[in-house]
């Protein structure tokens, strides 16, 4: 009898142990999917993302467009885009329109929650009947933009909202460091004729005026009659610079500057590049210098 026991106490504790090992690798399980899963829409707004949750360990961003080197005003969300959403808790936006797939995904993923990284704007360049949506290429409103995201993530994700500002803050260092390099120079009064109109907050930022030729970022669609236009109106104004996106088919602001005397510059409109966190910074370094080129 008293054999039969211990066989059964050692069963009992056999089981024990096991159970507590099953509930162990369960637990684990657990804390991978207890990552905070946030999903950008493209890259500016995965660049201010990233340093927002720069050293944070239970947060997870990926960049939903990570592939698309265009402007996501364009896109046209596919279903492995929208798996990327399957196990997502935030998707951040730009907003005021530029992600038109939106809804799609709200209706999808319900349990996602957004973040429309735009509503701190004021200061809109208006595009006809539309507010132009590229507000990133100014500092005020990349910095406004990047103030949004903190604070929705703070409010999301209120364990970590310590780090949240404290990430906020030192990337607002940086770039109010880049903002004071471009206060340095005085661009107020020059003028430029852009077949882009992701420069257009750049140029409003800068105080230079800004003669935009409605392209939605493909130039090489104007018009013969639209080029001949823009000839006569660089002709006119004397203006010295056109400028395009560096990616950006250059045949038409060739032949413009041909036909004008007036030179050809390309910005980076920061909308793809290496993945690092000074990414943004890095860019916009880059387009001062040629700035100064294009205004001395
Ligand atoms: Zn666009």
């Amino acid at each position: 009898m008293k054999k039969r026991n211990i066989i059964i106490a050692i069963v009992i504790f056999i089981i024990l142990i096991i159970m507590i090992v099953i509930g162990n690798l369960n637990r684990k399980d657990n804390k991978e999917s207890d990552k905070l899963k946030i999903v950008t829409s493209f890259y500016p707004i995965y660049i201010m993302t990233i340093n927002l949750t720069n050293g944070i360990e239970n947060v997870e961003v990926s960049n939903m467009a990570e592939n698309y080197v265009g402007c996501i005003h364009d896109y046209t969300l596919t279903t492995t885009d929208l798996k990327k959403f399957e196990n997502a808790d935030i998707f951040i936006e730009n907003g005021y329109g530029m992600e038109q797939f939106s809804q799609k995904i709200i209706d999808s993923y319900p349990n996602v929650k957004m973040i429309d990284s735009s509503t701190k704007i004021t200061d809109f360049v208006q595009e006809g009947d539309e507010v132009n949506p590229h507000f990133w290429t100014s500092i005020d409103n990349y910095i406004l933009q990047v103030e949004k995201i903190s604070e929705g993530l703070q409010e999301l994700d209120p364990l970590n909202s310590e780090n949240y500002k404290k990430n906020e803050s030192i990337y607002e260092e940086k770039l109010k460091e880049l903002k004071d390099k471009y206060n340095e120079i005085n661009f107020s009064g020059k003028s430029v004729v852009s077949l882009n109109e992701s420069f257009s907050y750049l140029f409003k930022f800068i105080g230079v005026n800004e003669t935009l030729i409605e392209t939605d970022h493909e130039q090489s669609a104007l018009s013969a009659e639209t080029v001949k236009e823009v000839i006569e109106e660089v002709k006119n104004t004397g203006i010295k610079a056109i400028v395009i996106a560096e990616n950006d088919d250059n045949q038409n602001a060739n032949l413009i500057a041909e036909e004008t005397g007036a030179k050809v510059y390309k910005l980076n409109d920061a909308m793809n590049g290496d993945n690092s966190i000074d990414s943004y910074i890095n860019i916009m370094n880059e387009n001062l210098e040629i700035l100064k080129t294009m205004f001395n």
